[in-house]
């Protein structure tokens, strides 16, 4: 008999929680939805085992009942409540917060017509400081405004009355200035909503040679039905869309289901419909650019079992497909496979466990794969499957570096073009071919700084300056890029008083201005996070650069993914080294990253492609070896430093960030963390914490930050000891954030 069941609740504060089942009542199965009481409330919580003794002290009398289970018969796979399981502990995260990633949004007042109004709520500015301050604000309040920081974009009010945050309470938040609802218009059907224009599907289309080599190779181990992980490393416009093509069609013959993962579905659109179009019907898709209710509708198909490819980013990786002989994650250095909040986990990671467990086989996809994965395929852990050629012998875009302190020198420290750029702009737009040009740095300028005191326009919640948003003078604002803080840029200095107040250092809407004014015949767009906000925006401008309707696309990293333009011989980077002077241990490799990808897009059809890349150190070996496409070297150069730093992949890393009102709070919670951390690892050398010291941003939305790093050999030993330090400080470990294999350390 089995008296208890474990149970997640979609509470991210919350662990698992024990119910005793009512004498005469069938345990629910693992994977079965159950309500239960959690104080006063009833929550829908998922089963995630079942156990004969009470973990704990309490008689087994006191162990409240179980209000109703739902289901019968699993809702959630088995196998995918494992998987969150196993999340929640390598990545240090509640159940409570993992079981919420893994189920299906609610869908709700979902109309025929294919739209639905929702309203959704968000903190504003006077919200969030009452939230940090904490004062005149009471812990129910507390809680609701907690839930509504938990989404960037803000909460859906339905989401918030399912976790138990009624329409009142919102409509006295909104009264007190704390939050603002707006209305939302969704439509419904993925594939209808996007006006994406794909390249023709071309059955008959022979296989290269390297391209049959991998496809044989692939297609033999996935019919292994063991698991196996197997890098795919081919050069950017090798052909590894075709490859996993026709490797999935193979999958699916023999009756096992396919997860392509991708880094995101509105900037790999290409790929989402080529499958689309391959597979029909049996394809679902999962992201977040989906409205709530096709995500619903999309979640319900995988699990009746009626789909064969799930395609997805990150949270896709816990689909609830049941037969999984293959996981395919495309461009699996990307960082956005790491979700930046809690669960902290890497998608890319997650599918290595899932495939293990589902005896499939995992591709690991790209042209500049990570070094963790490189590594691994080095040390014989992972197969590698290589493509070094272009498709028709292509040959890879010729790459110049401009220093452009040189241009400084000569044309004035104005310049945002230089003389190279500028006059192969020119020629492109000329012969009617495109362009593309990178700056991984939205905004029209960086700073706004008095030439009386110095000072600049700072944050007053954060430790950045204000970046300025807006060509016309008139119509200026400065900024946060980490908090919604914002204001018209100021007349008069806030320090000195002074009016020499100038902006300096500029991001892409200057850069897209500044090529309007040389080339004003030029059709010019904009892609940053700032022109794609409303639903349909990006797809609607890439398909615009698709058909020749622009000239030339200005563009963040956004713009350096997956896309396969073949008209574009131009590519222009300026300033290579914006992420090289961050304080993180793999600012070289994210920059290699983005230089590759984006000269990667240039003369991908008939006509040779060129790259220009404009930088302040022309001789940073990672812009060096990018401009040679020289992946190996790269790696050889960047492993020797990691070694040297201790940095992963050669040690295990673990961030951990204490957050409080002071700093020297912070610091004080850090160091004790720390010392009772050291305590516990003392006669061992098993790992080594650093610091605690000032985190590189080191004060974020009103509060300080201070971090430590323990690095060492064992993970799950550097994991333990520091979780069981966490618990033993209640009060500290709710501003204390932990981060396994953190991709940053900002
Ligand atoms: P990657 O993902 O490796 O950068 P893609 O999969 O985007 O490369 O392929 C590059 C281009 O080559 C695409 O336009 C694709 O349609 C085309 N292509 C792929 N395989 C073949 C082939 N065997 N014959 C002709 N064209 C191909
Ligand atoms: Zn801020």
């Amino acid at each position: 008999m089995t008296p208890f069941i474990r149970v997640a609740v979609p509470v991210p504060t919350l662990d698992l929680l024990t119910y005793r089942v009512p004498t005469g009542l069938p345990p629910p199965p693992v994977g079965a939805r159950v309500i239960v009481p959690v104080g006063a409330r009833a929550v829908t919580g998922v089963v995630v085992a079942h156990t004969d003794a009470m973990p704990g002290r309490m008689a087994d009398v006191a162990i409240k009942p179980f209000v109703r289970a739902l289901d019968e018969r699993p809702f959630v796979p088995a196998r995918v409540v494992e998987l969150a399981q196993w999340t929640a502990e390598y990545y240090a995260a509640g159940a409570g917060a993992t079981i919420t990633a893994v189920l299906p949004p609610k869908a709700r007042g979902d109309r025929a017509d294919g739209h639905k109004v929702r309203r959704v709520a968000a903190l504003t500015p006077e919200g969030n400081l009452a939230l940090r301050a904490g004062t005149a604000i009471s812990p129910r309040q507390r809680d609701a405004l907690q839930m509504i920081t938990e989404q960037a974009e803000g909460v859906p009010i339905a989401e918030l009355a399912d976790r138990g945050i009624s329409a009142d309470r919102v409509a006295r938040l909104a009264k007190a200035g704390w939050i603002h609802v707006r209305t939302e218009t969704v439509e419904r059907d993925p594939f209808q909503a996007s006006g994406f224009v794909g390249p023709p599907l071309d059955d008959a289309r022979r296989l290269t040679a390297e391209q049959r080599t991998a496809l044989d190779r692939l297609t033999a181990w996935a019919a292994a039905a063991a698991f196996r992980v197997a890098l795919l490393h081919g050069v950017t416009g090798s052909g590894k869309t075709e490859v996993y093509l026709r490797l999935a069609a193979s999958v699916r013959r023999s009756g096992r289901q396919v997860l392509l993962l991708v880094p995101e579905i509105a900037l790999t659109p290409a790929t989402s419909a080529l499958f689309h179009r391959a597979f029909g019907g049996e394809v679902a898709v999962q992201h977040s650019g989906l409205s709530e209710g096709e995500r619903h509708d999309q979640w319900q198909r995988i699990r009746r079992g009626s789909v064969g490819v799930v395609i997805g980013t990150r949270s896709a990786v816990f689909a609830p497909l049941e037969r999984v002989g293959l996981i395919v994650v495309d461009e699996e250095h990307d960082g956005s496979y790491k979700q930046e909040e809690t669960p902290r986990y890497n998608a890319r990671d997650v599918a290595i466990v899932r495939g293990q467990r589902a005896d499939a086989l995992v591709v690991l996809g790209s042209a500049t794969p990570s070094l963790e994965t490189y590594h691994r395929a080095m040390q014989g852990k992972y197969d590698r499957v290589t493509l070094t050629r272009r498709i028709h012998d292509r040959p890879l875009a010729s790459v110049t570096v401009v220093d452009m302190r040189e241009e400084y020198a000569s044309a004035g420290p104005d310049v945002i073009l230089s003389r190279a750029l500028r006059e192969a702009l020119t020629d492109r737009l000329e012969r009617r071919e495109q362009a593309v040009v990178l700056l991984n740095r939205r905004g029209y300028s960086t700073a706004v700084f008095c030439r009386q005191c110095a000072g600049t326009v700072d944050c007053p919640n954060c430790s950045v300056s204000l970046v300025v948003h807006g060509v016309s003078p008139g119509t200026r604002r400065a900024q946060c890029h980490y908090c919604s803080y914002s204001v018209r840029v100021p007349q008069l200095c806030q320090a000195c008083g002074g009016s020499f107040l100038e902006q300096t250092g500029f991001g892409t809407e200057r850069v897209e201005a500044e090529i309007g004014r040389l080339l004003p015949v030029a059709r010019v767009a904009r892609v940053d996070r700032d022109t794609i906000r409303r639903r349909g925006a990006l797809d609607a401008l890439l398909t615009r650069f698709r058909r020749q309707e622009l000239d030339v696309l200005v563009g963040t990293q956004m713009i350096a993914k997956g896309h396969d333009f073949p008209s574009v011989t131009l590519v222009g980077v300026i300033s290579a080294d914006v992420g090289l002077g961050m304080a993180d241990f793999r600012a070289a490799e994210r920059t290699f990253q983005l230089l590759t990808q984006v000269s990667g897009r240039a003369g991908r059809g008939e006509t040779p492609g060129e790259a220009i890349v404009q930088t302040l150190y022309p001789d940073h070996y990672s812009i060096q070896l990018a401009c040679h496409q020289d992946y190996v070297g790269f790696y050889d150069r960047e492993l020797r430093f990691r070694q040297a730093m201790r940095y992963p992949p050669t040690v295990s890393l673990i961030n951990t960030i204490v957050r409080a009102k002071t700093f020297s709070g912070a610091m004080q919670d850090a160091a004790e963390l720390v010392a009772r951390l050291r305590a516990a690892s003392a006669g061992g050398s098993e790992f080594r914490v650093l610091g605690p010291a000032p985190a590189p941003l080191g004060r974020l939305r009103g509060e300080y930050r201070v971090q430590f790093l323990v690095k060492g050999k064992h993970r799950r030993h550097m994991r333990e000891a520091l979780m069981a330090v966490v618990a033993s400080l209640p009060e500290v470990s709710r501003r204390t954030t932990v981060d396994v294999d953190p991709l940053s350390v900002l």
